[in-house]
């Protein structure tokens, strides 16, 4: 496993960024991490690159905790953060000469380094400024430092935030280029960038995993489906994990629920009922595209 994160909370003071988060992360996955404003995307990347660590829980990545072995990590972990800070008055090769150098590279460096300003398609820029060069090609600086150290994961905080079209799909096209060989986990607030780039989307809410799905399925075309419950009567809320085919639920208020899956369930939710003695006064199936299951789930 590339990257394993379980049982992960953090507070910032009282405030709860990160409740109880879990998921697991294969080598060589592309991973989108979707999630409104503040859901906490940003503070989980930083607790798995090991810059701040989680109040409780455990984070691994291949096999190293980043609790005990932060240094390690940072060896095998590329880091792009939001807004992705860089020094704007040094020259593009110098700063990457620079990171370089932290990471000790050593006689391979120069190679490296002509290696990322290749891949990341910085040759005509490389000896400018960096304050000199557009968003676009400030974002491929920020890439190239990520993965000049050869890193096996990739963690990109809102790669693509503030890009115009044109760079837009440019940087997706590097993305999915490094995502051959890489573990990638990307950060966005947009689904379209999840639908472009990766295989597979984890959607966190007020810092709660709220679905884990393949993209495979909106390809395909094949599309989900919620149905709206009603119970005649109280009971507690977990009980519905039960139901067997749930992806996911969400509480309407008075005994109603939102209920997500794969697959028409209605026959499995009917069972659940006569399984808990529970009376339904109402069902109603819906069929809901990912862009609709998450305004269902982080609104
Ligand atoms: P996202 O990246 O999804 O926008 P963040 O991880 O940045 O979300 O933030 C999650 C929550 O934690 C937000 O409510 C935010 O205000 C809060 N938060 C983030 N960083 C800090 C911090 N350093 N101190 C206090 N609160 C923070």
């Amino acid at each position: 496993m590339s990257i394993k994160v379980q049982e992960v909370s953090k507070l910032y003071g009282k405030q709860k960024a990160l409740d109880n988060l879990s998921f697991e992360i294969k080598q060589g996955e592309i991973v989108g991490f979707l999630g409104p404003n503040g859901a906490g995307k940003s503070t989980m990347m930083k607790i798995i690159t090991g810059y701040i660590p989680q109040s409780s829980g455990l984070v691994e990545v291949n096999g190293l905790s980043v609790s005990t072995d932060s240094l390690d990590i940072k060896r095998q972990i590329g880091y792009l953060p939001e807004h992705n800070p860089l020094y704007l008055e040094m020259y593009v090769k110098e700063y990457l000469d620079h990171v370089a150098s932290i990471y000790k590279l050593g006689k391979s460096k120069a190679k490296r380094i002509a290696e990322m300003v290749e891949l990341t398609g910085l040759g005509l820029e490389q000896n400018k400024k960096i304050a000199s060069l557009s968003k676009g090609y400030r974002q491929r600086v920020g890439i190239a430092q990520a993965l000049i150290h050869d890193p096996k994961v990739l963690i990109l905080d809102e790669p693509t935030t503030g890009l115009d079209p044109n760079q837009l799909i440019e940087i997706r096209n590097l993305i999915q280029e490094v995502g051959r060989e890489k573990t990638v986990m990307l950060s966005t607030h947009i689904m379209q960038e999840v639908e472009a780039c990766c295989k597979r989307v984890l959607i966190v809410n007020k810092g709660q995993l709220v679905a884990d799905r393949d993209i495979d399925f909106l390809s395909n075309r094949k599309e989900a489906k919620i149905v709206e419950v009603e119970f005649a009567t109280e009971f507690p809320s977990e009980l519905l994990s039960e139901i067997a085919g749930i992806d996911n639920y969400k509480s309407l208020g008075e005994n109603r629920f939102s209920i997500v899956s794969n697959e028409d369930i209605r026959k499995d939710i009917f069972e659940f009922a006569v399984s808990k003695n529970l009376i339904i006064l109402e069902m109603n199936t819906q069929s809901k595209n990912l862009e609709d299951i998450f305004h269902e789930l982080t609104v």
